[in-house]
């Protein structure tokens, strides 16, 4: 296992519409530990395969935040489709592990219910509603190339691709040094 780098807005990646996961083999289960590693060192609660840089339709998310246990392991969901979103709404601040430190307000479904397959290919379909909908909705846009920042209004827009400009900026600045 290893924690791999989560890719940051503006990189041009997070902008790639991902692929149907077809292999259920060993490279996936590695690719599923890498990303539980690198969403628990991130303090996360979900992680879509792109964030760190494949382009796979797969997402995982914490096992506590979908009514496990504290903990229990993450939950692997391989090729989801939200099947149901429910036309009640829920509007809270949203955060992304690509645009660290930025929380924005998000209208989502209030409930939604998804259809997937687990790390072994076999099928599932799970019920949400509040923060885990949320969560699902969020994590299936990275699959499409949606992003946080599309779901607010113009300025709010501004304002996060100058913050995070200027982290990424320093970010190189602490690189060359
Ligand atoms: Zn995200």
């Amino acid at each position: 296992m290893a924690i791999r780098t989560i890719l940051r807005f503006p990189d041009p990646k997070l902008r790639e519409s991902s692929l149907p996961v077809t292999d259920y083999g060993g490279a996936l289960a590695a690719l599923v530990a890498d990303m539980t590693e690198t969403m628990l060192d991130s303090d996360g609660a979900g992680l879509a395969a792109i964030q760190v840089g494949e382009p796979l339709r797969m997402f995982i998310s914490d096992g506590h935040i979908a009514g496990g246990p504290e903990d229990s392991p993450a939950l692997v969901f391989a090729n989801p489709e939200l099947i149901e979103i429910s036309e009640e709404a829920q509007t809270g601040d949203e955060g992304c592990l690509s645009f660290p430190g930025i929380f924005v307000p998000v209208k989502r479904g209030m409930r939604t219910k998804i259809r997937a397959q687990d790390v072994n290919g076999t099928s599932f379909e799970m019920e949400a509603s509040e923060l885990l909908a949320r969560a699902f909705q969020h994590e299936v846009d990275h699959l499409k190339g949606r992003l946080l920042i599309d779901m607010v209004g113009p300025v709010k827009r501004e304002i996060i691709k100058r913050k995070m400009r200027k982290e990424a900026a320093l970010a190189a600045a602490e690189d060359d040094e």
